[in-house]
């Protein structure tokens, strides 16, 4: 059987390594070693200055957590794939490899909040302007992009407002200034949606979600699919070269990476494995189940609107299909009468689980406005589209019917 011609989803589960383990182990065992041992002082000069493949040290790589890394890179054709202790490590050391003093980052206000604070607050203090523009309307982001912008980036749905960009239209906007498109997809995973081949350059993921495998682990991942010319990037350029490497990955190996010391840890990466090996199976169910629910939330007395972009009559649901396909997502929000409406809802639950996180294996309910936006003001909160009215629900493996039932004990 030539293994070169099995289908990704086989092929992922396959991935060799170099099996040197005593034990014949048929999983990547799990090395918790921080220093890796050489024989001679010539070899250590190789590896630790990156002339050789060898581990050195784990905050640098580590075996099990490369394991994952090419796993994720065999599955998603990625040129370079760098793994982090969260989502937001991820977003944070990539937004920080573009960006400088005097640079700025083109982005919507609809972000989620420790991202949109990374961008507004933390990022600002060092130089780096952020400016806030509608992403579904391409002659604003065309007014927002200049030649100091290191990067434009989105959320492919932006939660709780259920936006989506046009990928390609943003594309071609980047492509034509010169600037990486850089997109947070965790919500849809990489095994249905191929950031690529909508023009995305840099994709970054909270592995935290549908990838930990049911909330067992934090994690995030950066993939560079290669595609962006950093001779256009002023911070980037001089990385440019002829190692296979690109001067975003350079940058972010040699450098960032490792300076900001956010490594994902081994036991991380193993749990994080197994997720990758059921990821597709999990999502499809929850994200089956999350479409035929929302539609019957949607006609409940009590629900004002629900807003899940796989819906017909959604103001996204044309471009959603083009990217998404049939099934954008297993998280849906629902408006009710008020803020008192709301909690009076979250209170009444009696199977789903009232927390945040999103893609654990149980459905899980929350009010963003007075949780993860709580602590934002209500103008910061108004110009984010964040509702006091609204309802998010993230969709598990739970039968429908049991969901629906739940729901609409609880709506009345
Ligand atoms: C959860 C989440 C993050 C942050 O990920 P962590 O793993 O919690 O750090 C970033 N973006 C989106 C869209 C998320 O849902």
């Amino acid at each position: 059987m030539n293994k070169e011609n099995l289908s990704p989803e086989t092929k992922m589960l396959h991935a060799p390594y170099a099996a040197a383990d005593a034990y014949n182990a048929l999983n990547m065992p799990v090395y918790y070693a921080v220093a890796y041992e050489f024989e001679t002082a010539a070899q250590m000069e190789l590896a630790f200055t990156g002339k050789s493949p060898e581990h050195v040290y784990s905050r640098i790589t580590n075996p099990t957590v490369q394991y994952f890394e090419q796993r994720v890179q065999a599955l998603t054709g990625a040129a370079e794939v760098i793994s982090f202790n969260s989502g937001m490590a991820a977003i944070a050391n990539t937004l920080v490899a573009v960006a400088s003093a005097g640079a700025n980052i083109v982005t919507s206000p609809h972000l989620f909040g420790n991202t949109y604070s990374l961008i507004a607050f933390t990022l600002k203090d060092f130089g780096v302007e952020p400016r806030f523009c509608d992403l579904t309307d391409p002659e604003d982001v065309k007014a927002h992009v200049d030649e100091n912008t290191c990067a434009v980036f989105l959320e492919v749905i932006t939660n709780p407002q259920m936006e989506v960009a046009d990928l390609q239209a943003l594309s071609a906007i980047c492509k034509e200034r010169g600037v990486p498109l850089i997109a947070d997809t965790t919500v849809v995973p990489f095994t249905v949606f191929k950031a690529a081949t909508f023009g995305v350059d840099i994709e970054v993921v909270s592995s935290t979600k549908y990838i930990s495998g049911g909330a067992t682990s934090l994690g995030g991942l950066a993939l560079d699919y290669g595609t962006f010319n950093w001779e256009q990037s002023r911070k980037l350029r001089p990385l440019v070269s002829a190692s296979s490497l690109s001067a975003f990955s350079a940058r972010m190996r040699r450098e960032i990476h490792r300076n900001l010391g956010a490594c994902m840890t081994p036991q991380v990466a193993h749990m994080q494995t197994m997720g990758l090996e059921t990821l597709n199976l999990r999502y499809q169910r929850a994200a089956t189940t999350c479409k035929a629910l929302a539609e019957k939330v949607g006609k409940l007395n009590g629900v004002a609107a629900v807003n899940y972009p796989g819906l017909p009559g959604h103001p996204f649901y044309e471009v959603s299909r083009r990217q998404f396909g049939e099934t954008p997502g297993a998280m849906f929000t629902f408006d009710v009468s008020s803020r008192e409406a709301a909690f009076a809802f979250i209170d009444r639950l009696k199977l789903i689980r009232r927390a945040t996180n999103l893609f654990d294996n149980k459905t899980l309910a929350i009010h963003p406005a007075s949780t993860i936006f709580g602590t934002f003001t209500d103008d910061l909160r108004r110009s984010m589209d964040v509702s006091q009215h609204t309802l998010r629900i993230s969709v598990g493996l739970e039968a429908l019917d049991d969901l629906y039932r739940d729901i609409a004990q609880a709506v009345n």
